[in-house]
């Protein structure tokens, strides 16, 4: 018999997505640690896709009791869209041609049993931290990559994040031959403005909030 905690990485391992297995497990590990240091907290991420990194990090956040808003308008970010480098033709509702995320994720956190750890939050990321009042513990921002989006996201999100608070960002690539642009300005400007680097995997960045 393998353990919970064994059973959700190899579900993780599954799910549709841009997390390489090494970042999904540092985000485990990163999660165990915040959720240790604040038990009982409340975690957000921004960008949810079918739930791969939601599961990586819902883990964590059920062992130590926290919860996970996990928050996507799940019409996919510019280059998962037809005819972009990231486009999936499975993931098309046939309903109305768009691409629609939220039955992948729903069916991701269920298979996962995880639905009283992860809570999804369906809409624009600005109208709903323009609505969110509860300090957060953890804040990963895996968003939209263009330049508009990430800055929004990167204003909008990261005061909600507490004294201590820790903040991940996924695809910071300082080399602009390796990718895109914002998340790694973003991470620059949370280094000048608060927040410290605490460790760093593959694309992915920690930091903790002076
Ligand atoms: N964290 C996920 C991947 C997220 S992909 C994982 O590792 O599994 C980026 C997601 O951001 C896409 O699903 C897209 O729909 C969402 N997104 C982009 N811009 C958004 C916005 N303004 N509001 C809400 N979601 C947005
Ligand atoms: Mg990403």
């Amino acid at each position: 018999m393998s353990t919970r905690a064994e059973q959700l990485r190899a579900l993780a391992r599954e799910v549709k997505g841009f997390m390489p297995d090494d970042e999904g497990d540092a985000l485990t590990q990163l999660g165990r640690e915040v959720g240790s240091q604040f038990p009982g907290g409340s975690w957000l991420e921004v960008g949810a896709w079918c739930g791969k990194s939601a599961v990586y990090l819902g883990l964590a956040a059920e062992e130590t009791g926290c919860v996970l808003y996990s928050l996507d308008h799940h019409h996919g970010s510019e280059e998962n869209q037809s005819g972009w480098e990231h486009f999936d033709p499975d993931l098309i509702d046939a309903a109305d041609g768009r691409l629609n995320t939220l039955p992948h994720w729903q069916r991701t956190i269920a298979r996962a049993q995880l639905e009283d750890t992860v809570v999804g939050l369906v809409g624009p990321s600005v109208t709903i931290a323009s609505h969110f009042a509860t300090p957060l513990d953890l804040l990963f921002i895996d968003g939209g990559h263009g330049h508009e989006v990430a800055w929004a996201d990167y204003y909008a999100w990261t005061p909600a994040v507490r004294d201590g608070g820790w903040l991940l960002i996924h695809d910071v690539f300082p080399d602009p031959a390796d990718g895109g642009r914002p998340p790694y300005e973003i991470y620059l400007a949370a280094l000048a403005n608060g927040f410290s680097e605490v460790a760093a995997v593959g694309s992915l960045r920690a930091l903790r909030r002076d």
